[in-house]
């Protein structure tokens, strides 16, 4: 298929969500103004919302039958394969140098002072600077807060032949292309920066992965995830374990609940009730598709109080998760080895479900995001986002480009041209974004629709010296 088709594809789908996310806000608001109004247009509201809802699920169940029936699913399950072969193949080369005593370095310590998903973040970032200069990436994790002995004992190492972080010369980044070991710091206080940082993906792969992804950055991301967490054998064991234990079955909906320190400080709360509207709507679509027997969800959560919620008021749901999991999630016996084996089992559920319903300002749902990439062709709209858009920690600005002009309506809404650059600050899920527009200076809400994602590319390395 041409990138065109591909592009239109998705973007007909993604606009069907954002022109029903509009239409459902403005009926939501009305229905409030309701108060002593005439049954009739209370029924009338009530009727828009039921039927367009179904029409909303049907449009997007037929886009979706597209991807089906046009011929090219057997070329993005190959397109996808290669693509993942490609870059592995050349993340071995590069972490596995002919001689580790004359190699060229980059150190990393995992104990960045943070949660298992942002300490997995920070170890991909130093992941793609790796690639990016060149260098074999070399992980300090001896006295992890999650695992004293380090990660070496939980995941397989990064290299078969070169863990030693010492050589002829050491500096700091940024150091100069003589400097055998440079030590990376944490992206947040990394000067200069390099070209390699998130949302920026290889120049030489974006032709293909802008055809074959509707998110190009989360499939790099996935990738690197893919190399890194290659699971020792006992770690491997645990969590087969824990799938035949649990009775890990599809259809199945992964549902990520943060609460306990995250609540009030770096996100809202949000009612269970919230999680399973949207778990219901994906049942109710896939149901145009197939029969469901049983309406099952995978439920992680840091507060154990939310399975015995989730439990009494959904009996008619399949809930799979583990109160004793949650329990050493809470605050008290977090960051121990008692949680580790916890919070990959929770990551490694969520991400084999077949779809999320999470919220993406926590790292841990944007982990198993990105490692579901690595199972499908493009799974890029398999998730639905209870507060952000997905992001990444210290990422460059998140640029938009307007692909249809705005007059504003209303207060409060961005004048644009076609063009347009936009930093996009959050989308508010009622069919608009808010954004800082680069040409005006204006900062405002725009409808959604109007605009495509700008996909940031960078010379990388292209590792020609690998030959397939
Ligand atoms: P964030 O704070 O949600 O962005 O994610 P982090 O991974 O950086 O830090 C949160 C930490 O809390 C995790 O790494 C876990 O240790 C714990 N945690 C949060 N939610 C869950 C969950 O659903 N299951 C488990 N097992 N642990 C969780």
């Amino acid at each position: 298929p041409n990138s065109q088709y591909e592009l239109l594809r998705r973007r007909i789908s993604t606009n069907t969500k954002e022109f029903w996310y509009f239409v459902h806000s403005g009926l939501l608001d009305l229905q409030k103004k309701t108060n002593g109004m005439s049954s009739d247009v209370v029924n009338t509201i009530n009727h828009l919302m039921t039927l367009g809802g179904e029409h909303e699920r049907s449009l997007l169940h037929d886009i979706h039958q597209i991807e089906e029936v046009d011929g090219y699913a057997a070329w993005r399950e190959r397109e996808s394969k290669n693509l993942s072969d490609l870059v592995q193949m050349r993340f071995e080369h590069l972490q596995n140098p002919p001689d580790c005593t004359t190699a060229r370095k980059l150190v990393c310590s995992l104990n960045k002072g943070c949660g298992y998903g942002c300490q997995l973040h920070h170890v991909v970032y130093c992941f793609m600077v790796a690639y990016g200069t060149k260098r074999t990436l070399i992980l300090k994790s001896k006295g992890w807060r999650y695992h004293k002995p380090g990660w070496e004992d939980i995941f397989q190492p990064l290299s078969k032949n070169c863990l030693d972080p010492t050589g002829e010369s050491t500096s700091n980044w940024p150091g100069n292309a003589q400097t055998q070991v440079v030590n990376l710091p944490i992206i947040d206080s990394l000067t200069p920066r390099p070209p390699f940082l998130p949302l920026t993906i290889p120049e030489d792969l974006a032709p293909r992965l802008i055809r074959l992804h509707g998110d190009p950055i989360v499939w790099w991301v996935g990738q690197i995830l893919k190399y890194l967490l290659k699971p020792q054998k006992k770690t491997a064991a645990t969590i087969q374990e824990a799938v035949n234990n649990l009775g890990f079955k599809h259809p199945i909906v992964g549902v990520h609940i943060r609460r306990t320190d995250k609540v009030g400080t770096e996100a809202a709360l949000h009612r269970v009730d919230e999680y399973m509207t949207w778990v219901d709507d994906y049942y109710n679509q896939l149901e145009l598709k197939q029969k469901v027997d049983k309406r099952r969800i995978y439920l992680a959560s840091d507060e154990p109080k939310v399975i015995k919620e989730t439990q009494s008021k959904y009996p008619h749901y399949e809930i799979l998760g583990d109160p004793s999991i949650s329990k050493t999630a809470a605050l008290s016996s977090r960051y121990s080895d008692s949680s580790l084996i916890g919070i990959i089992l929770d990551i490694h559920m969520l991400s084999m479900s077949d779809y999320l319903v999470c919220t993406f300002s926590s790292q841990v749902c944007r982990v198993a995001y990105e490692i579901m990439q690595t199972y499908y062709p493009d799974a890029y709209d398999r998730f639905k986002s209870l507060d952000d858009i997905y992001y990444y920690g210290g990422q460059n600005p998140h640029n938009v480009i307007a692909a249809l002009p705005h007059k504003p309506l209303k207060n409060g809404e961005m004048t644009i041209s076609e063009g347009d650059i936009i930093g996009v600050a959050g989308n508010h899920w009622n069919g608009f974004s808010k954004g800082h527009n680069l040409r005006t200076n204006q900062i405002a809400l725009y409808p959604s629709f109007k605009v495509k994602n700008k996909i940031e590319t960078a010379k990388f390395p292209t590792y020609s010296e690998i030959t397939q």
